[in-house]
């Protein structure tokens, strides 16, 4: 038999053609470029590592990573992979202008997550509370009180939906994106209000 020809790992691509799903319908509003990865992760089970070699826009280090940021994204990498329109692409990057008005660590409302959300705003440090909840939110993991980095790095992609220190889920279930209802429109306005008025 032929042996099987080597995949280098920057040959992969995410699509379907290389047996990666993806379905938008997972994805709520405003949902964060983490929240959208740890979704696909968990659907797909790839490693972290290949995540961070298809999206890093320059040769890096994936234990090291990248931000959530323009710059270091291929967004068009994005967009065809994971079929994905620009807009939600865009709206789930954290925006160039907040500069340093965004928290450097992970910061959830754990009712959210465990329909498998996290928003973009949620890292903005003028956002106090869950827009959808009014819960505070949060940076520390309540099992082992560890704070996480917002950076897209093996480690972080690897523990989704769960602290990456102790393993232990953010949330109080397994996140139920599959069969969650979509948001009401009160929901989606109060989100949608929060993302905009904050920068
Ligand atoms: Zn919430
Ligand atoms: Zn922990």
């Amino acid at each position: 038999m032929a042996p099987l020809p080597i995949m280098l790992c920057d040959q992969r691509k995410l699509t379907p053609s290389f047996g990666y799903v993806f379905d938008p319908r997972w994805l709520d509003l405003h949902d964060s470029l983490l929240s959208i990865l740890w979704k696909f992760i968990k659907m797909n089970s790839v490693s972290g590592h290949l995540i961070v070699m298809q999206l890093a826009k320059t040769d890096v280090d994936p234990y090291e990573g990248i931000a959530v940021c323009k710059f270091e994204i291929d967004m068009q990498r994005l967009h065809v992979d994971l079929g994905l329109s620009l807009k939600v692409i865009r709206e789930s990057i954290t925006p160039n202008l907040l500069g340093n008005a965004t928290c450097p660590n992970f910061r959830f409302c754990r009712r959210c997550l465990n329909r498998g959300y996290h928003g973009t705003a949620y890292q903005f440090e003028s956002v106090i509370r869950c827009p959808l909840h009014g819960d505070i939110l949060e940076t520390r993991c309540r099992s082992c009180g560890m704070s996480t980095a917002y950076h897209l790095n093996v480690s972080i992609l690897n523990s989704p939906f769960r602290c990456k220190y102790c393993s232990n889920l953010y949330g109080t279930n397994t996140p139920n994106f599959i069969h969650k209802s979509t948001f009401k429109r009160i929901s989606r306005r109060a989100i949608t209000r929060t993302r905009i008025l904050r920068c």
